[in-house]
């Protein structure tokens, strides 16, 4: 798959290095999440970034699982996230652990010790951090920066013969302690931790912290453009440092940051969304209502419009928050050409013609109508639809006492019963409550296919499903996670502006029997009303994916 060529400051740098020479003309990035938790749709941008910048210039993406925290990571996250980017349409060409450098990170760290750049401090982190200073204010030197180069490569080799308590002790970098860039200022790269690693089980009790393992992980890799999101731009001289004070196989790689993409309504925090599975706020990861990849696959959105999208909007350096509701275009303009069309009645109210035949057994007839799966793609081909004299329509689509506008049905008004036939509203009946149970109606056997011969006309087109023929299916509708457009921005906690109507599930809602075929997974249009996907592994029950009207069209249109 060949993303079309974009024009933007990561291609113009590749380009340059390319015309340079500096890389040899040759371009390899990697994908490096930490298997801490599921996939979201900000990593999707990520992903089209890094392997279709790659891909653009004949390079390769590897998928790296920075795998260097011990306590947060397990081998669920890495499966997931492996089967995540191939959903989304991309293959990395290998499938590398930062784990596996673990030695090579230990000899390097040596190294530097060994040039009296990096000591072992016997502090706590807090009082490190505290040493630190902060912008403007210059930091102050450990009392341990001093030791000799002997002292600290004996006490490192203690740390990592598991001699040391949790805490006790940290390698740091020996850089500047009043350095204007605070990452500068001696940094750690080793932490004690005895803790069980779900690769390399318990033959290391250090590990090294983001900033040792990235630039290093590249480096070893081959990696030329090691594209990340903004936050790390402050730490990019520390990366380069790192790179710079080692003896690298090859030419050090080059950190580049782009912005990092959000959306409203919702969040693309691994750990707040940790947080809202753990709290049974949504029912897993794979919640529809999740920005993940799993919940967004599950709620039908194809991973060619995600794709779109990402590329769509560009890269750039500037931090924006997206419209859910330019997403959803994209998603809907994907699913009308690809996705069947059904009928289905969400609130069903019974409709009864009562001048509708009977056959020789006193059972109504059945008649049949063949219908086109999707008239955007006639080799979609047809199916035929079944009607008879008790049907079922949409609640809101029949009104006693209609409203101003109300077009659709009521007692004395006739209108059209899509693909079939005109149907005239006579009387209801109610029940002791006084709801309407039944609509009585008339049909004009004339009108078959839905025109009358007359040429008269009806101001309103209703879906239905015979109800004899009808399955009952389970619908969830889903409205923004999160009320607030940016969740969290008037009282710093996004769990405060959780929608508690996110979901509304609707039983008894019924289908022509055809949606009962659907492959799980697969997303259909229910005439008038969305689209919806299948469960992937409940039968019978369908989420929707997007309504129908596109809101994002009609934000830019109020926007001129
Ligand atoms: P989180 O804070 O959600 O855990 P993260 O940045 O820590 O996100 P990682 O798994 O460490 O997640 O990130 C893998 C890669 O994806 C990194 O290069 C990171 O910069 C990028 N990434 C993460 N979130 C986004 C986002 N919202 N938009 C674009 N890129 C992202
Ligand atoms: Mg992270």
């Amino acid at each position: 798959m060949t993303q079309p060529v974009a024009n933007d400051f990561i291609r113009d740098i590749v380009r340059r290095d390319n015309e340079l020479g500096t890389y040899g003309g040759r371009v390899q990035t990697r994908f490096p999440p930490e298997p801490n938790g599921y996939l979201h749709i900000g990593h999707a941008k990520a992903i089209t970034v890094d392997f279709g910048t790659a891909e653009e210039f004949g390079g390769s993406c590897n998928l790296r699982l920075d795998d260097t925290n011990p306590d947060t990571e397990e081998t669920e996250f890495v499966e997931s996230i492996v089967a995540d980017i191939a959903w989304l349409g991309f293959r990395p060409d290998r499938l590398l652990h930062a784990s596996d450098y673990f030695g090579q990170l230990y000899d390097w760290a040596e190294e530097l010790i060994a040039r009296d750049l990096a000591f072992v401090d016997d502090q706590d982190i807090e009082t490190i951090s505290a040493q630190r200073g902060g912008f403007g204010r210059p930091g102050s030197d450990s009392p341990y920066r001093t030791r000799t180069v002997e002292e600290n490569l004996d006490l490192f080799r203690r740390m990592r013969a598991g001699e040391f308590a949790d805490g006790s002790r940290v390698l740091r970098a020996k850089i500047d302690m009043n350095h204007e860039n605070m990452a500068l200022r001696d940094p750690v790269m080793y932490r004690i931790r005895h803790r069980h690693h779900f690769r390399t089980g318990d033959q290391w009790c250090i590990y090294p912290t983001y900033d040792w393992a990235h630039g290093q992980s590249d480096a070893i890799e081959g990696v030329t453009h090691s594209i990340c999101t903004l936050e790390f731009d402050t730490h990019r001289p520390l990366y380069d440092w790192y790179l710079a004070h080692l003896t690298l196989p090859a030419e050090a790689p080059r950190q580049i940051e782009f912005a990092r993409l959000e959306f409203t309504h919702t969040i693309t925090s691994k750990r707040r969304l940790a947080k809202l599975v753990a709290d049974g706020v949504v029912d897993g990861w794979d919640d529809p209502r999740m920005p993940t990849l799993r919940g967004l696959r599950r709620r039908g959105y194809p991973p060619a419009a995600i794709r779109a999208f990402c590329s769509e909007i560009g890269t750039t350096r500037t931090n924006s928050r997206q419209s859910i509701e330019a997403l959803e275009s994209s998603v809907r303009r994907h699913l009308n050409t690809t996705a069947q069309r059904r009928m289905a009645v969400l609130r069903p109210l019974r409709l009864v013609i009562d001048n509708w035949p009977i056959d020789e057994s006193g059972e109504p007839v059945t008649q049949y109508f063949e219908v086109a799966n999707n008239p955007e793609n006639p080799a979609d081909g047809s199916r035929s639809v079944a009607f008879s004299g008790e049907l079922f329509i949409e609640r809101e689509d029949f009104a006693e006492v209609p409203p101003p506008k109300f077009f659709r049905l009521s007692v004395g008004r006739e209108v059209r019963l899509r693909g079939a036939f005109l149907v005239t509203a006579t009387a209801v009946d109610k029940d002791a409550e006084g709801e309407i149970v039944t609509v009585h109606a008339s049909y004009d056997p004339a009108t078959r296919g839905g025109d009358a011969p007359d040429g008269r006309k009806v101001k309103s087109t209703m879906h239905w499903v015979s109800a004899r023929h009808a399955v009952e299916v389970t619908v969830a509708l889903y409205d923004r996670l999160f009320t607030a457009p940016v969740p969290g921005e008037s009282t710093g906690e996004a769990l405060d502006d959780l929608n508690p109507q996110s979901r509304t599930l609707l039983d008894g809602a019924k289908a022509e029997a055809a949606l009962a075929a659907t492959p799980p997974g697969q997303v259909v249009q229910f005439e008038r009303l969305g689209y919806f996907a299948h469960d992937s592994d409940t039968p019978l029950l369908f989420h929707r994916t997007v309504g129908l009207r596109d809101e994002w069209a009609a934000i830019q249109r109020r926007q001129g």
